[in-house]
């Protein structure tokens, strides 16, 4: 793996890549009466050198978020700063700090990998000596493909060659909108291997997913959004520590199924169930092993234990249905 050699340099001060204030977004629909509030005073930090999932189920105001961020929608109300730039103040500079990996695969089939990227660069008036084009499809894994002709990319591929694009300009912010959707498992990890080899060279990423897996494999920072407000942003491992309960499955022996339970393991809400009893209890109060102390202690005898933590999903579901 190679790094990009181009490190970043000025960054901010407080380590915000991109910071949200109060943003808001209202779609004033042509001839219809009610104006739709796709974003409802948004407040995000996202720290440099994360790769941050932005999580919602559709409709949430995912893409709207990430299209202000791209220029292609015109916020209503509300601050956003990214890179330390201010986007009302210093809209091409913003534009400059990120680069963008849209939803659709609109590449040129006509253009082979290394010609796109080239053209790419002429675009942004990047002289040859300071292009890496040769770099850039390697890190995303494209060296082979260099050559040929985009229309013989696989979807995968091509997605790749996207997030090749997006990185010309080497921006410090890499953005993301669904990246994995309509790209087949198998290549998935592909992808996955890209974006980490990107963010270990310096870059922050953020994307958007509705597939929960992909923020769980990927991220390390979480955000849900939900009907245009976040619900919550936290680190990974504090969002799957504050759903704050555990499940214990005990199996015990047939004959001692039906007796009441001693009353101090009462206290923690077993459920009975075929095979003995699930007790749900807060982590950070109780263990597993202090549980099964008290429940050998009454005399019951243990056959079996599993045990079961709320992962992403669970979560997800517990903060939007
Ligand atoms: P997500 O990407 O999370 O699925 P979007 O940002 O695309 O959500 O949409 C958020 C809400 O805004 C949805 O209710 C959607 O119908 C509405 N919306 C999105 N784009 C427009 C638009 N151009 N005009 C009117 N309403 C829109
Ligand atoms: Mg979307």
């Amino acid at each position: 793996m190679t790094s990009l050699p181009k490190t970043f340099l000025n960054i901010p001060n407080n380590n915000i890549a991109i910071r949200l204030d109060r943003l808001s977004k209202t779609y004033k629909a042509h001839g219809q009466s009610n104006p739709k509030n796709a974003l409802n005073n948004v407040n995000l930090e996202i720290p440099v050198g994360c790769i941050f999932g932005l999580l919602g189920p559709n409709g949430a105001g995912k893409s709207t978020l990430i299209n202000i961020l791209a220029g292609t929608v015109i916020k209503s109300s509300g601050g956003v700063t990214v890179w330390g730039e201010d986007l009302d103040k210093n809209p091409r500079q913003c534009r400059a700090n990120i680069g963008i990996v849209p939803q659709e695969l609109n590449i040129d089939v006509f253009l082979t990998p290394h010609e796109s990227l080239e053209f790419t660069a002429g675009m942004y008036n990047i002289p040859h000596h300071e292009r890496q084009t040769k770099e850039i499809l390697e890190m995303v894994g494209l060296t082979e493909q260099s050559h040929a002709y985009a229309r013989t990319l696989s979807g995968g591929m091509r997605r790749r060659m996207l997030v090749a694009k997006a990185m010309v300009h080497s921006p410090p912010i890499l953005i993301l909108d669904e990246p994995t959707a309509g790209v087949d498992v198998a290549l998935r990890q592909k992808l996955w291997d890209s974006v980490r080899s990107l963010n270990d060279s310096g870059v922050t990423i953020v994307l958007t997913t509705h597939y929960l897996e992909e923020a769980e494999q990927l991220c390390n920072h979480v955000a849900i959004l939900n009907k245009g407000e976040v619900m919550v942003s936290k680190t990974k491992a504090d969002l799957l520590r504050s759903a704050g309960r555990k499940d214990l499955n005990v199996t015990i022996p047939e004959n001692q199924r039906n007796q009441p339970l001693p009353n101090d393991i009462e206290v923690l809400n077993p459920i009975i169930t075929s095979n003995g009893f699930t007790i749900r209890f807060n982590p950070e109060r109780s263990s597993s092993g202090e549980i099964l102390k008290k429940i050998g202690n009454a005399g019951i005898q243990i056959i079996d234990v599993s045990t079961y933590q709320p992962d992403l999903e669970d979560i997800f579901i517990d903060l939007t249905s």
